[in-house]
């Protein structure tokens, strides 16, 4: 399997959600958003989770 992979699990959420075989990191980050906007009530992502965000996705 191609792509990028992220789980919500991976930062240390006790959430479902994950990601497969996105294109690039970018489209993780923007799916990501979308998630948290919803799911985790993050209007934006915080400096912090971004890091903890780009240090789990994985190829
Ligand atoms: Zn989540």
């Amino acid at each position: 399997m191609t792509g990028y992979n992220f789980a919500c699990k991976d930062i240390g959420m006790t959430c479902g959600f994950e990601i497969r075989g996105a294109t690039s990191k970018d489209e993780i980050f923007q799916e990501a958003a979308a998630h948290a906007k919803v799911a985790h009530k993050m209007a934006t992502i915080p400096p912090d989770v971004a890091t903890k965000v780009s240090a789990a996705i994985h190829a």
